[in-house]
């Protein structure tokens, strides 16, 4: 498929740990944040509307099952992999895994991973998240673990954004603002997190597809700090509202969703077996989000909208050196 033949985008914006919670305001963040630009999409921040779907004009929102079939609650490395892969990788292992990939999890990502398999059909996928300057060569040698996102871009992409690139505005870290790669002793310019949605969308209209992971949702819900987990929410919304303001969402896709419940009940520590919900924004939405109902449809769901068949795209050789992003 050549690029330019078809003008379609979409910017996933995966959001860890977000799921559709309890109608009470005493657990549920969500109920507290003041989310005006998620709000502006999907009217009121109803758990009960969510849990039915919300229809709208500018975007659709559907509950997604996490539980992967699987018993036991959801966790991370098994969620991301469905969720990015469409292969129910619970069942493949017979369990959840938490936190990082495994070598077969990871053997997955690489074959069926979304960013992956674009950049095999020849399409621009990008992981938009900022690495600090330690971590990259760690990342590369095989001495830090990768996440499902990480494996991702480096199975695809071969390469990884840093801090001169966050610094530029070509680069988005995990928390938005740039505050934790400074602790890690990065000259990081802090930005806010509106600034960093304006970088985001900037991003994703380079690209056909990109995606950026925020997990300080999922590290709200395990200290079940609702201070915490109020001001997360709101900076994410803070930069969803910026992504409004410069993506072009009467032509391209964005899509929000989350991996497993956690946040959106505070009244445990654990992830939760709630559905997370799947937000679609752009023209297609309702066909888009009408696709899915567990976190296994939204890869293919998104290989569909792209027109690229991935078995076709699941098979070439590994990519083990390190490219340098282009400018
Ligand atoms: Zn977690």
């Amino acid at each position: 498929m050549s690029r330019g033949e078809r003008d379609k985008r979409i910017l996933f914006f995966f959001v860890d740990g977000l799921g559709i919670g309890p109608a009470d305001g005493d657990v549920n963040p969500l109920l507290v944040a003041r989310l005006p630009h998620l709000e502006s999409l999907v009217g009121s921040i109803d758990m009960a509307r969510w849990r039915e779907g919300v229809h709208g004009e500018r975007a659709t929102l559907v509950p997604l099952d996490a539980t992967l079939g699987v018993p036991g609650l959801p966790q991370s490395a098994t969620g991301q992999t469905a969720l990015f892969t469409g292969v129910n990788a619970a069942k493949l292992i017979g369990r959840h895994k938490e936190a990082r990939p495994n070598r077969l999890l990871k053997s997955v990502l690489y074959k069926h991973g979304l960013i992956p398999v674009l950049c095999r059909a020849g399409m621009k996928a990008t992981f938009a998240n900022a690495y600090t300057t330690t971590s990259i060569p760690r990342y590369v040698a095989g001495e830090a673990p990768m996440s499902c996102t990480s494996a991702m871009a480096y199975y695809g992409e071969g390469c990884f954004r840093d801090t001169a690139m966050f610094n530029r505005g070509q680069a988005v870290y995990f928390d938005l603002t740039g505050r934790y790669a400074r602790r890690r002793g990065d000259d990081a310019t802090l930005m806010t997190p509106a600034r960093a949605g304006e970088a985001l969308a900037r991003i994703a209209l380079a690209h056909d597809f990109t995606l950026y992971e925020y997990f300080l949702t999922d590290f709200a819900g395990h200290r079940q700090n609702m201070g915490r987990a109020v001001r997360y929410l709101e900076d994410v919304d803070a930069a969803l509202g910026a992504v409004l303001n410069y993506y072009d969402l009467e032509r391209y896709l964005l899509i929000l969703t989350s991996d497993h419940g956690n946040v959106e009940d505070l009244s445990t520590r654990s992830h939760t077996k709630n559905p997370v919900p799947l937000l679609v924004a752009g023209p297609g939405h309702e066909a888009f989000a009408s696709r899915c109902d567990d976190l296994m449809d939204v890869a293919p769901a998104t290989f569909k909208y792209f027109g690229v068949d991935p078995v076709k795209y699941s098979g070439q050789p590994i990519r083990t050196e390190l490219i340098k992003l282009p400018e």
